[in-house]
């Protein structure tokens, strides 16, 4: 009895890979169908899951109605449920139906894509994906690739890479700049006196990659509403000149973080330009909103950048991960870190037509990511996207409307996007101890910010089945928490 089931578990064929992946398939659709049942945030404390499963791998097959059963035991109950309709922490993590079934098919050609030849179709369809997608954002003609372009687009799997990639090919750019006019300067040398430069509200990952990057970074101060200008940046580099510097990039934030922000491009990018260093912009969470022509100014002075990126895996109904980056000049990124061992060539790529994406990343590997674009694409048509955009653009400044219509309530940063970034008016203890009482709940999850040295709470729109329904429960939870706490004498 016992042999021919291990057998059967331990080694899935076709036949069971049908009928379990019909299971799977209904699985997915009834978690998602009933997600906001569940609590959106678990109730477990740190090494919870330890003591769920035994200490060591399984010598012989588990049986797979058990793992299944398992999956409602010990997975879900420390499950974050980011897609549930009461998330509103972080930015969204996009998903849609079509990304999952195109990253199932992903799976199963289970290709390794680092070359054109190591699976035509999956450096092919990434290019033209890059395109559509730069083409709906109304990118610049020199970040389209086309047949004949020399800029173009990649996808990364996080903005975090895009920003560390761009950072070292601008490092790499600068010292050869410096070294061409000045042969006797060392590598070394001219590393020490380079500087990048961000906005004090860029994203953590920004100064990470200047410390994977080894280089100085500085960050510039901005204004009230929390966005660098021109004048900040100008300022800096005049000193950092007179002190021997090496200015040699930037990195600019359409739609920070904290309270999506948007710093001021258009006087940034002539600056950058002027002084020959390198503008790198993360629109990391805002970048899907340029697809709406109401959002695409927020975009003028790309034209100035030598980078780009934005995550679909964010706000573009597509899954993680997909983070989609384009360069003006696809020779200052391939150009940076070529390494062409034997095993890797292939016959075509001498032919100047040829992409091999491998050289455009960190990883040697990467996988058929751009399925889930096309997938996505052709399924929700420009207009589908646009109207998921829009709808949770609307539920933001509906949520605006009620922290506005009540007194207690103070709105802390303009809402342009899906972010609304509010408090108690009060201390910032105050606001912690509210923050505390929703997340104990856990009928609905926010994480807060710091702006200006205020504690404040982050209310963003992130399932794509949201509704203003939602919207209203969080914000009856809300007040009725505030209540209970400004009664109190906490
Ligand atoms: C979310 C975010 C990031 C980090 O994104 P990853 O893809 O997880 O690296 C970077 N910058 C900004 C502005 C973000 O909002």
């Amino acid at each position: 009895m016992i042999v021919p089931l291990l057998c059967f578990s331990g080694t899935m064929d076709a036949a069971e890979f049908r009928r379990r992946g019909r299971e799977m398939v209904d699985y997915v659709a009834d978690y998602l169908e009933n997600i906001e049942q569940r609590p959106v945030y678990p109730d477990v404390e740190p090494g919870y899951l330890r003591s769920l499963i035994p200490t060591e791998a399984p010598l012989e097959p588990d049986n797979y109605d058990d793992i299944i059963k398992d999956v409602e035991r010990i997975i879900m109950p420390g499950v974050t449920h980011w897609q549930s309709p009461y998330f509103f922490a972080y930015f969204p993590a996009a998903s849609s139906y079509p990304a999952m079934l195109a990253d199932m098919l992903c799976g199963a050609i289970g290709c390794i894509g680092f070359s054109w030849a190591a699976s035509p179709a999956c450096t092919e369809l990434e290019t033209v994906m890059l395109d559509w997608l730069g083409k709906m954002l109304k990118l610049p003609e020199h970040f389209i690739a086309g047949t004949h372009g020399h800029g173009g687009g990649v996808i990364q799997s996080t903005a975090s890479e895009a920003t560390l990639m761009s950072l070292l090919a601008a490092r790499c750019k600068a010292v050869r700049r410096v070294q061409e006019t000045n042969p006797e300067r060392l590598e070394a040398e001219v590393l020490s006196k380079l500087v990048a430069y961000s906005s004090e509200q860029a994203h953590s990952s920004v100064e990470r990659a200047s410390l994977i990057g080894g280089v100085m970074m500085r960050k510039v101060p901005t204004d009230n509403t929390y966005a660098v200008g021109g004048g900040m940046l100008k300022k800096m580099l005049e000193e950092d000149r007179a002190a021997g510097l090496i200015p040699f990039y930037f990195c600019a934030t359409l739609g920070t973080t904290s309270s999506c922000a948007f710093d001021h491009i258009t006087e940034l990018g002539p600056i950058c330009n002027e002084e020959n260093m390198w503008m790198h912009i993360d629109a990391a969470y805002a970048g899907s909103a340029f697809i709406c022509p109401e959002f695409r100014p927020l975009l003028n002075g790309i034209e100035f950048a030598d980078s780009f990126n934005f995550n679909p895996h964010k706000w573009l109904l597509i899954n993680f991960d997909c983070s989609t980056m384009w360069v003006k000049k696809r020779q200052d990124i391939i150009g940076a870190f070529k390494v062409e061992p034997l095993y890797l060539k292939h016959e075509n790529q001498e032919s100047g037509l040829v992409t091999d994406y491998r050289h455009w990343q960190i990883p040697l590997g990467r996988r058929f990511r751009s399925l889930k674009m096309w997938f996505v694409f052709r399924l929700y048509g420009i207009e589908g996207l646009q109207a998921h955009i829009r709808k949770q653009v609307v539920l933001a400044k509906e949520f605006e409307s009620l922290v506005r219509a009540d007194k207690r309530f103070e709105i802390c940063a303009e809402v342009v996007m899906g972010l609304v970034c509010f408090r108690l008016k009060g201390s910032n203890e105050l606001n912690q101890l509210l923050l505390k009482r929703i997340t104990e709940s856990r009928t609905i999850h926010l994480v807060p910010c710091q702006l200006s040295g205020l504690f404040v709470l982050r209310f963003a729109v992130c399932s794509r089945v949201t509704d203003s329904g939602h919207v209203q429960h969080a914000w009856r939870q809300i007040t009725q928490l505030s209540c209970e706490l400004l009664q109190s004498d906490h």
